[in-house]
């Protein structure tokens, strides 16, 4: 592992997998380097340079978990981390399924610990609260959304959940009954140790839940747009359960569910002969053994796929700028920067839009686009407008049809490449 000399480095590359350490890792998707994704800057700032990071994905022949190996410094990466959780509806609503889930699977008492970790800014322990489970605890290193979290009377500590941290939640707080992490486990480097922790604060009966987003679905639908510096680890079953097993917990049950184009929930125990695996378990070992998510050459597939997919792309836009059309982007969320990046069509963009007023009027990282807000779109009528808000797309379609009425067109690029005319 290459030596992070000072706190200050902005990344490292790991030369072992994050799961189990083993040295035989292989370059599997060759997506190269692209600027870090979440650092939309002031005009003021425009010189400052936003540096660029591999997202090359390797497959470990160990274990099987691919991952990124270059790892952006968390502090730089998190520091002004801005999306909230509590903004997103959808997110809400699924949290509180998810929680109804949660306790189908583990039976608990109202004064038994919660805990979460990557709490954000507590709207998961909001929906528990809501139940009314009181004894719950966040932990998240985002510090202005800790603060904000704290205001509105979800007790949440900010940092990184460690062996350390856990050690001293535990002598204020005992064990938790509960312990949850959501696309958080897939943002960690130290995955080994975050496990640590999280068992330490485990007894017999307490159950661990996490969600990831699913390998195969990232494999199957070609999510590329989930591959940017956040996501470290794309998660199979297969890994997951030699990773689980060599700390002494098991996978009890999992469910597949929709979120980010394609999300397990796990749940884990402390390994007892007692426990019985729920057939879930069982059914996606098998269904991973048939896609043959154990071989490079699957993970390699993406690969061919992406390079048609850019050239497809590219020859479009070459040529509605041969017509001397116009073309923006919608989305400006992470996913835009790195599809800029790896399709190399960020110097045709004229503007990004997005509703995040945080991001209005600040510039993209890596080719500088200015975000502008949504209601301009139909005072600019950019001719094209290239949706890089990926999963958002047919819902954007849907809310902006005075657009397409104004003769304006969008360019979609998944699941595959359309142009949406009136
Ligand atoms: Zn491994």
């Amino acid at each position: 592992m290459k030596k992070k000399d000072n706190k200050d480095y902005i990344s490292y590359t790991r030369d072992n997998c994050r799961l189990c350490l083993s040295k035989e890792v292989e370059m599997a998707v060759n997506m190269g380097k692209s600027p870090i994704s979440e650092k939309y800057v002031d005009k003021e700032n425009l010189k400052k340079i936003i540096p660029k990071v591999s997202l090359d994905l390797y497959f470990c022949k160990n274990c099987y978990h691919v991952q990124l190996l270059d790892v952006v410094n968390p502090d730089f990466l998190w520091a002004d981390f801005t999306f909230k959780t509590s903004r997103d509806d959808k997110l809400i609503k699924h949290f509180e399924d998810y929680v109804d889930r949660v306790f189908k699977v583990q039976k608990i008492n109202k004064q038994d610990l919660i805990v979460d970790v990557g709490s954000n800014d507590g709207t998961l322990l909001q929906c528990f609260k809501n139940k009314g489970f009181n004894n719950i605890l966040g932990v998240d290193p985002a510090s202005e959304i800790v603060d904000q979290a704290n205001l509105s009377g979800i007790r949440t500590i900010k940092g990184y959940f460690n062996l350390d941290l856990a050690k001293k939640i535990n002598n204020s707080n005992g064990k938790a009954k509960i312990i949850t992490a959501n696309n958080v486990f897939a943002h960690i480097d130290d995955l080994r140790g975050i496990l640590e922790a999280i068992k330490f604060m485990m007894n017999d009966d307490s159950i661990f839940v996490f969600e990831v987003s699913y390998l195969l679905d990232v494999v199957k639908k070609m999510l590329i747009g989930t591959i940017f510096h956040e996501h470290l680890s794309y998660h199979s079953v297969t890994s997951l359960k030699i990773f689980l097993n060599s700390f002494g917990l098991d996978l009890i049950r999992i469910e597949r569910g929709p979120e980010q184009g394609g999300s397990i929930i796990c749940y884990a125990k402390i390994k007892k002969s007692s426990d019985t695996i729920d057939k879930t378990v069982i059914e996606l070992l098998e269904l991973e053994k048939k896609e043959k998510l154990d071989s490079i050459e699957t993970i390699k597939e993406m690969n061919s796929k992406l390079i048609n997919l850019k050239t497809e792309l590219n020859q479009i836009i070459k040529k509605i700028k041969d017509e001397k059309k116009s073309i923006s982007g919608f989305g400006a969320a992470r996913s835009g920067t790195t599809f800029l990046s790896f399709f190399d069509i960020g110097k045709y963009i004229d503007h990004l839009y997005d509703d995040n007023n945080e991001k209005h009027y600040k510039y993209s990282p890596g080719d500088q686009i200015e975000v502008l807000p949504t209601k301009l779109i139909n005072q600019n009528q950019p001719e094209y407008l290239i949706i890089l808000a990926w999963i958002h797309a047919d819902k954007i379609i849907q809310k902006n049809q005075n657009y397409l009425q104004n003769g304006g067109a969008f360019l979609r690029f998944f699941p595959k490449v359309e142009i949406i005319t009136k």
